[in-house]
């Protein structure tokens, strides 16, 4: 079990605490007889019970407003239906996922439109926008609706019944990210709600095919509605309230993502003569891929600190020796696909005349793709195997870390888990982030839950699942953070 230190209080308490003690001495030393250390007449203790209700009631004001239990079970009810609603893509129809954030924001009179990309396979971004007196620019809450395809059979649930097991919610989409999707709804739901003056525009958008390559849903937008967004700020997946991922302990780190790896995926080939399998050829397409393959298995890319690992470094000491730490100090070559045979199914006797390969690289924000691929070439050292881009990366933008928003975020976790340790963190995959970092949005990837390393595998894998709390807790965190933020200041 995971061990959490959740304080329930969203109380200020360096003031009200202090006094609060100030007063309870005062009062029992006054009516104690044997009380040397202090005296006060009748009138001074009134006047200083004044002062203390001057304190406690804005906070008490403050608090009455929003009955966080019942934001909490509304935020897991509709976290449920959302869940439930099967967003896989392919084939990446999210028309219902639309049309249910559509009809909850109209009925609780936040504006919102539905900006169609095909209708004809429920691509639908959905953007709703509580209007501020424009004294700043846009904070955008963004999130993607679809979600990746199940491999039912490793699931021993449904991943699309947003069950409820163990303190956990099951589904697809759970931490990738209807997660992000609800707590980003409710904190809009709830500025509508208690009517918060705002400095800035508080815009939500969902949008859809993240999962493939973001065509039809933030590109499209950066393409066609930007000028109307305009956000100084974007929050957006790729960060968490992270329990063992980079250091052997289990402190809270909640890391933020500020940048990411760049992905580039190629193609290598290599062709021969095809014939029988009775009768050896010494150019067999699949010798030469194998041998070009088992030069790249063997080796090792170099450590290279980038800015935000090396910030990341300096906060939490040295980090563990994992998958992830390893993935965020270099870049990394994963051999994704491998294809040399004829016939389906695959001909046990026949030599194929060609042999495929798919490398999936992923590079540090200040690589230069050019120079990685030529490196690889050298290390496959072999004429015969060709080489094709299926994906090139496009430029990684680093977004600054000594912002005002950053500090809101470490401050607001602060308040609810005052251990914790937040760091800005290189995201290891793609997000769509980095279509708005393009046209300068400072972006960040925050969820304010508690997610373990063994939950997080659980991200494009089986038994997708995210802790109750964790999903309770974020939203509690994730509204105050969006609140301070945008919030009209006098
Ligand atoms: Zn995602």
């Amino acid at each position: 079990m995971v061990k959490v230190l959740y304080s329930k209080s969203v109380v200020k308490n360096d003031v009200v605490i202090p006094l609060l003690t100030l007063y309870i001495k005062v009062y029992s030393s006054t009516n104690n007889k044997e009380g040397i250390a202090m005296r006060i007449n009748r009138s001074q203790k009134i006047s200083l019970f004044a002062l203390l209700v001057l304190f406690f009631f804005p906070v008490l004001i403050h608090s009455q407003k929003i009955n966080w239990q019942e934001v909490e079970d509304r935020t897991v009810q509709l976290f449920r239906q959302y869940l439930a609603i099967n967003t896989c893509n392919p084939p990446g129809d999210v028309a219902a996922a639309g049309e249910f954030f559509r009809a909850i924001f109209e009925k609780e009179g936040v504006p919102v439109e539905l900006i169609w990309t095909n209708k004809n396979t429920g691509r639908v971004n959905v953007l709703a926008r509580l209007r501020g007196s424009g004294k700043k620019r846009p904070l955008m809450l963004l999130n993607h609706m679809d979600t990746v395809p199940v491999d039912r059979s490793g699931w021993s649930v449904d991943p699309h019944a947003a069950l409820k097991k163990d303190g956990y919610i099951y589904g697809r989409g759970a931490l990738d990210m209807k997660n992000f999707g609800i707590v980003q709804f409710m904190t809009t739901l709830l500025l509508k709600k208690n009517n918060i003056a705002l400095d800035r525009d508080v815009i939500f958008l969902a949008v859809a095919d993240e999962e493939t390559t973001g065509t039809l849903g933030s590109a499209w937008i950066v393409r066609n509605k930007w000028e109307e967004i305009n956000a100084e700020y974007v929050l957006d997946e790729g960060g968490f309230g992270t329990q063992g991922f980079f250091t052997k302990d289990m402190r809270l780190i909640f890391s933020v993502g500020v940048a990411e790896k760049k992905v580039l995926w190629l193609k290598l080939s290599a062709s021969g003569p095809s014939g029988h399998g009775s009768m050896p050829l010494k150019e067999n397409a699949n010798f030469i891929m194998v041998q070009a393959l088992s030069r790249v298995a063997s080796h090792v890319t170099p450590i290279h600190i980038t800015p935000p690992v090396a910030e990341m470094i300096r906060r939490l000491g040295k980090l563990a020796d994992t998958p992830y730490n390893n993935a965020l100090q270099r870049n990394t070559i994963s051999l994704t696909v491998t294809n040399g045979f004829v016939g389906n199914p695959p001909k046990s006797n026949v030599i194929p005349g060609k042999a495929e390969a798919v490398l999936d690289c992923r590079l540090l924000p200040d690589q230069d793709q050019n120079e990685f691929v030529s490196k690889l070439k050298k290390i496959i050292d072999d004429p015969r195997v060709k080489f094709n881009y299926i994906e090139r990366p496009i430029e990684s933008i680093v977004s600054p870390y000594d912002t005002e928003l950053f500090k809101v975020i470490e401050e607001e976790t602060k308040a609810v888990f005052p251990d914790s340790i937040t760091v800005p963190h290189l995201v290891i995959y793609g997000t769509d982030s980095r279509f708005f970092r393009r046209k300068g949005a400072s972006c960040y990837g925050f969820f304010p839950g508690p997610v373990t390393m063994e939950e997080y595998k659980t991200i494009h894998g089986n038994d997708e699942r995210i802790r109750e709390d964790s999903l309770r807790t974020a939203v509690r965190i994730y509204y105050n953070v969006v609140k301070s933020f945008c919030e009209a200041k006098k």
